[in-house]
């Protein structure tokens, strides 16, 4: 691979790069060739790990102001900033997203850097007006060390708004990366490096779920865990902690619908209905995977996203096309295994494969109708460029359709009528609620977070501060 200034097969533990005595294959979903060695760091690693975050806390690291934090973070943005088009080029090779999509994410991790960098010190308690002869306050502490374990899809997007919030509140991070794509998450570190981060404050130990990662999750030196990912690996992650009573934020995907109603602009409503169900070969957590038409627009709507998925075609990262591989031939199997589900009669319009596709994990995206909502196509999470035309007759019916799963991410709702915008707003059951919109251009001040199965706890924005962080009373009597 060109373009790297850091060696793939190093984790890094208190400011030292090492190799591990094991090392991990990473793939090119485009062409199904190995791509580079990575660390497999397993329990020894990442208990030297969270030692040496543990020693940042009370060496250097512990003892910079907020300020002097947010300068750290500001610098990283800039480096991140001027190494765009590199990390885009990696970033495409090791998750399979095309360039377009992938320097969309480094751009995020500059900006979710130059966020928190400005915000480290921007956050404050509060006095509380209490008894007589009291004066009560709070103060905002970190955690300690924080745990960080990311999936593959959006490695950057998802490094950016956890330990940056983290790092911004002074607690040390311990990261774990996917074993699936985890070259950024290492670009990141030796920048970090070069922006004047301590030893300590930022460690990465690349390795599986099973090993590194349940290790990290069960470890009683890890003070709070932040996890995004699938839900039974969420449900593991927060049993293995609650051992150590440690909080957890869980970021567990969706199956979120947009709702089109029959006073929708459709114009404006359709590049948003396509791209969010193929971005990233739908592998985004907050994909739309499900479209909820009125049925009077149901033919329109169903006419046009059939002839913008005829137009969609599928190629190798680097070629930059509408969609990438998906990341794995074992994700290529679960999508496979879906759409085996649906009859002839339901696929509405597929997009198409580039000529001469190299030996990738290539699917093709897929609009599927006449699904039954309570079946598992309509019910489940695909994590692939499938998306389902659901039919309803007035907004009763579209809330209970879009409201009937055990996830609530994401809802988008698209109506001119400002009543019925705010009514769903309000029932609506999902962490966010876009109107007249999908995803608000994923900017980082907007917190992020689901409800049911999609998770708990709220990242990026200000609010992520919040959660990066312990609140504790100050309470002093005085005056006797
Ligand atoms: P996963 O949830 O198993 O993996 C995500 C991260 O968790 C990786 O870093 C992995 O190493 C780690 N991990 C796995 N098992 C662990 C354990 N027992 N303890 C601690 N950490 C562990 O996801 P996956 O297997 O890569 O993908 C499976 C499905 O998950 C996908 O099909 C999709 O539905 C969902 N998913 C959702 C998101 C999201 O953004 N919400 C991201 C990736 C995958």
């Amino acid at each position: 691979m060109e373009q790297l200034w850091f060696d793939p097969s190093e984790y890094l533990c208190g400011g030292r790069w090492s190799r591990a005595a094991q090392t991990l294959t990473l793939e090119d979903p485009s062409t199904a060739e190995p791509l580079a060695r990575i660390a497999r760091c397993g329990p020894p690693e990442v208990d030297a790990a969270v030692a040496a975050a543990r020693a940042a806390l009370q060496g250097d690291w512990g003892r910079m102001s907020a300020a002097e934090r947010g300068r750290c973070l500001s610098r990283l943005g800039t480096l991140v900033e001027a190494r765009i088009e590199a990390l885009a080029h990696i970033e495409a090779r090791d998750v399979g997203k095309p360039l377009t999509q992938a320097r969309a994410d480094a751009r995020a991790l500059a900006r979710y850097m130059e966020f928190y960098g400005g915000a480290a010190d921007k956050v404050t308690g509060e006095t509380i007006p209490y008894l007589d002869g009291y004066t009560v306050y709070t103060l905002r502490e970190p955690h300690g060390v924080t745990g960080h374990i990311v999936p593959w899809n959006y490695p950057m997007q998802i490094i950016g708004r956890s330990v940056g919030a983290a790092l911004a509140m002074g607690n040390a991070c311990v990261l774990k990366p996917a074993e699936e794509a985890c070259l950024t998450a290492l670009a990141f570190a030796r920048l970090a490096e070069e922006a004047g981060l301590p030893p300590g404050a930022l460690n990465v130990v690349p390795g599986t779920g099973a090993e590194a990662g349940a290790h990290l999750s069960a470890h009683p030196g890890v003070d709070h865990i932040s996890f995004t990912g699938s839900v039974a690996t969420g449900q593991r992650i927060q049993a293995a902690a609650a051992g150590n009573i440690t909080p957890v934020t869980l970021e567990l995907g969706g199956k979120s619908p947009q709702l089109v109603f029959a006073d929708a602009d459709l114009d404006a409503a359709l590049p948003f209905l396509v791209n969010a169900g193929i971005q990233n070969a739908g592998q985004t957590c907050s994909a739309a995977s499900r479209i909820l038409v009125e049925r009077s627009v149901y033919p329109e709507v169903r006419a046009r996203m059939a002839e913008a998925y005829t137009a969609l075609s599928v190629g190798p990262a680097l070629s930059d096309l509408s969609l990438g591989p998906v990341i794995s031939e074992r994700q290529k199997s679960v999508i496979d295994g879906f759409l085996a589900q649906a009859q002839p009669e339901n696929i509405v319009a597929h997009g198409q494969f580039a000529p001469n596709l190299p030996g990738g994990h290539y699917v093709r995206p897929t609009l599927l109708e006449g699904i039954a909502p309570d079946t598992p196509l309509a019910q489940q999470e695909i994590f692939g460029p499938v998306q389902i035309l659901l039919p309803f007759e007035g907004e009763a019916e579209a809330v209970a359709i879009a409201n009937g799963t055990r996830y609530g991410l994401v809802a988008g709702v698209w109506t001119a009528n400002g009543s019925r915008q705010m009514r769903l707003a309000k029932t609506l059951r999902a962490g966010q609620v876009f109107l007249n919109n999908y995803g608000a251009g994923g900017g980082v001040e907007l917190p992020f977070g689901g409800i049911g199965h999609s998770g708990h706890g709220r990242e990026k924005g200000f609010e992520a501060l919040y959660g990066f962080s312990v609140l504790k009373t100050v309470a002093a009597l005085h005056g006797i």
